[in-house]
């Protein structure tokens, strides 16, 4: 079945991943057994039900898995687990949904990966082709399942976000455009802790390009580019910078975005962007370049990059009030998201930060906390490092376990023309279900005011 040695298809783990291929598998043909070692949210049972698909929860029936013919492993589950371990000691393929569903479609496929930036580019990219016109559709970590796309749908391109777990489980799959927003460490505890692995990691999304294809990544990102130095790749480099000229690719003069590909050029004002923050002008950059790449008329491109407005829970504008901007930017889940948040604050801001510390080293945020935040309050189950880090830099530090009490302790301290700004640095699992449970609740606390 498809480029697999027989039908019978396992897929471990039923979230989206999960659910999309059994959708894909069933349509293909494929006999498929769906298992997954712990509950499975009613919603996701019903579909499988209403496929009449066989599958289990709570347990790993291991002989019948050991009986597939290739098994769909989902991102959410590590390399290391035993029911693995046993498929990799007998041969059976063990590939991500990204892999699986790839054979199927013949659109061609534009992959975003990286660290911070994935969901805002993929969305930026997707809104500019809409607006071009052409057939897309948008799929990965945002909205549906690639698999569930694939089954359903045949574009001409697919625009996807893919985390590094879903690039772990490839082996033939390629996108005909790659972006790489940057890197920096994050999930180490499923890469061994070794930085290395999890770049490896990042740079499988140009594995199998070829001289045809396109990668477009950020320049100024050291951790690329000496890995780029040393790791070289087939397709097209197509890099963007901040601060040098590119000769291929792209970058800014006088505050404007140039795109240069083989002497054609493309230009717009930074200032017509309605996204703030010099990582929103690089996930501009990223998205023009591809868009070029696909020779969408420049005024087009111009004029769906001025109304791509973001995504809910990124640096997200809430609400003036007394003339104090509210800003959501609950998806800031490590430092380096903090930081481009706090760097592209032009008011004095008082800054609600704290949650489930991932390891976290603060000393980059430093020079920005003494230059732009007047207020510290930190919301989370256990404050003492976000004291005893940043107790020095400002006069007010405070701390809370409710969202309802850090919006009013901010709106006391903020004056007029100064900013709250919600970018926790931290997950969210120590007070909230997830980073927009804790969005949500910002806005609502901030709405209530
Ligand atoms: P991802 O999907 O990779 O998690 P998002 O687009 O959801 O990325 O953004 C996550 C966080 O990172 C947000 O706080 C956002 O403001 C910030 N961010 C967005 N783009 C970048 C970038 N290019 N570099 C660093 N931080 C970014």
């Amino acid at each position: 079945c498809g480029r697999y040695e027989g039908n019978a298809l396992v897929i471990l783990g039923a979230g989206e991943s999960g659910v999309g291929t059994a959708i894909l598998g069933l349509k293909q043909g494929f006999d498929v057994f769906v298992s997954d070692k712990g509950a499975i949210k009613e919603k996701y049972k019903t579909v499988l039900n209403e496929l009449q698909v066989d599958w289990e929860e709570n347990q790993h029936s291991e002989e019948r898995i050991l009986k597939a013919d290739v098994v769909m492993k989902s991102p959410g589950i590590p390399d290391t687990v035993a029911i693995v371990k046993k498929l990799e000691a007998k041969h059976i393929p063990v590939i991500s949904e990204i892999e699986f569903a790839a054979v199927f479609t013949s659109a061609k496929i534009i992959g975003i990966t990286g660290s911070n930036g994935k969901t805002t580019t993929t969305k930026f990219i997707y809104h500019i082709l809409k607006h071009a016109g052409i057939k897309a559709g948008m799929a990965g970590n945002v909205g549906d399942s690639f698999a569930k796309m694939v089954a359903e749908t045949a574009p001409d391109w697919f625009v996807l976000e893919l985390s590094s777990f879903q690039l772990d489980g490839i082996r033939d799959f390629k996108p005909e455009i790659a972006v790489l927003t940057n890197i920096t460490p994050d999930h180490l505890d499923r890469y061994e802790h070794k930085l290395e692995n999890y770049i490896a990691s990042k740079f499988r999304i140009a594995e199998n390009q070829s001289a045809e294809d396109y990668f477009i990544y950020d320049f100024d990102d050291e951790l690329i580019k000496s890995w780029l130095e040393d790791h070289p790749i087939k397709s097209e480099k197509m890099p963007f910078s901040l601060q040098q000229k590119m000769e291929n690719g792209a970058y800014i003069e006088n505050e404007n975005i140039i795109v240069n590909i083989k002497n054609d050029q493309f230009n717009m004002p930074t200032s017509s962007l309605d996204l703030q923050g010099k990582h929103n002008t690089k996930n501009a950059m990223a998205a023009a370049t591809v868009s070029k790449l696909l020779r969408i008329r420049k005024n087009t491109i111009r004029e769906s990059m001025e109304s791509f407005q973001g995504v809910e829970h990124r640096l997200e504008n809430v609400l003036k009030i007394n003339n104090v901007q509210y800003i959501n930017d609950s998806k800031a889940t490590n430092v380096n998201a903090t930081f481009y948040a706090l760097e592209s604050m032009t008011t004095e801001t008082v800054w609600i930060v704290g949650g489930t510390d991932k390891g976290n080293i603060y000393d980059d945020l430093l020079p920005l906390i003494n230059e732009k935040v007047k207020a510290i309050i930190c919301l989370g189950v256990d404050n003492e490092k976000l004291f005893r880090n940043f107790g020095n830099c400002v006069d007010t530090i405070l701390e809370t376990q409710s969202m309802r009490e850090a919006v009013s302790m901010a709106y006391a301290i903020a004056e007029k023309g100064n900013s709250v700004l919600l970018s926790p640095a931290c997950a969210s699992f120590d007070l909230f279900e997830n980073y927009e449970d804790r969005g949500r609740q910002f806005k609502e606390a901030v709405r209530n005011l």
